[in-house]
């Protein structure tokens, strides 16, 4: 009868205070979310410099707003206010929900979850926002794994309303509800899918990908086959403009962890454009030229 009161307290466990490891694109992004919604978020990264760049990144977005009269001075205000940049893990010693978005590297992110686990309480949720890493393998750094799911948003945060949760084999059902929840007040709409490579949203779009490399590869010409999809089909861009903004190194990594880890789905594509444009340090609109030129 205990266990049943306690599982029920820790059910309505609602996210008051939230932090984010990285202050990256992503945790940039997250943190500025988190914040225009109404929850205070304390935003630690190891370098100085990209504290300082994620702050003004939800400066720029905030001042785009008023711009557009969507936003107030007393909203700018108190959504600054609510991001708490940090270089020391002590600051985070009271949060309800951890949303690490490190560098995309298992060793680097194993160590992060790790050390956060020492310095949080008992019953803190902990999530990560990676694209493509196992939330199984991850949840090993940990000592407490039921505390631990995916919640992965996507570029640019502000913008996108999807969050994929995903649910490791340890995950409680607890953490899945708490992370809902927190999804949902962060104005995004979440999905929960179980772990596998791709999760759901990689799992459509790079098949979709991998046909569009097949096609180059047969002669068809880039520029018409996403001037159909876009313009007569109707899709928001073509495939090779979607790639640019990807990044050709982001595609070229999550298609390799997706065909290792399905081969008998995503064969591996030997001499696919987006390996070759990558090895051509030609990444998309993060520098300037990938299938187009944006300079
Ligand atoms: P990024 O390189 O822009 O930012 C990573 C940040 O992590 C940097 O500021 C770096 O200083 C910081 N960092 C590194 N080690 C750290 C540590 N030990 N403690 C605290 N901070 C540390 O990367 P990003 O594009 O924001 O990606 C972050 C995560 O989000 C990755 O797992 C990535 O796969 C995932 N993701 C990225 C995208 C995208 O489109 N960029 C989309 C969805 C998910």
């Amino acid at each position: 009868k205990s266990k049943g009161k306690k599982q029920a307290k820790a059910a309505k466990k609602t996210i008051k205070q939230t932090a984010v490891l990285g202050a990256g694109i992503m945790g940039g992004g997250i943190a500025y979310q988190s914040a225009v919604k109404g929850t205070p978020v304390i935003m630690k990264d190891i370098n100085q410099a990209a504290l300082d760049l994620g702050l003004k990144e939800a400066a720029t977005i905030l001042g785009k707003g008023m711009q557009r009269g969507k936003v107030n001075a007393a909203t700018m205000a108190s959504t600054l206010n609510n991001i708490v940049p940090t270089l020391e893990y002590s600051a985070i010693k009271d949060v309800d929900l951890v949303i690490e978005a490190v560098v995309e590297n298992p060793k680097v992110k194993g160590i992060v979850l790790a050390e956060t686990e020492q310095h949080v309480s008992d019953d803190t949720i902990i999530c990560s926002n990676t694209s493509t890493i196992s939330i199984n393998h991850l949840a090993k750094s940990l000592k407490k794994p039921e505390r631990f799911c995916g919640m992965h948003f996507f570029n640019p945060v502000h913008k996108m309303p999807l969050v994929e949760i995903i649910r490791g084999e340890k995950t409680s059902e607890d953490t899945i509800s708490a992370v809902v929840a927190a999804t949902l007040k962060m104005g995004k709409t979440p999905i929960v899918v179980n772990d596998c490579p791709g999760f759901l949203v990689n799992r459509v779009l790079f098949p979709y990908f991998a046909g569009f490399s097949r096609l180059i590869m047969d002669g068809a010409d880039f520029v018409a086959v996403d001037k159909v999809m876009e313009k007569i089909f109707g899709w928001p861009m073509g495939p090779a403009f979607l790639l640019d903004v990807v990044g050709m190194d982001t595609a070229d990594h999550a298609s390799s962890v997706m065909s290792d880890g399905i081969p008998e789905r995503m064969q591996k594509i030997a001499n696919d454009p987006v390996t070759l444009l990558y090895k051509a340090n030609r990444l998309g609109q993060k520098n300037a030229k990938g299938f187009y030129n944006f300079s």
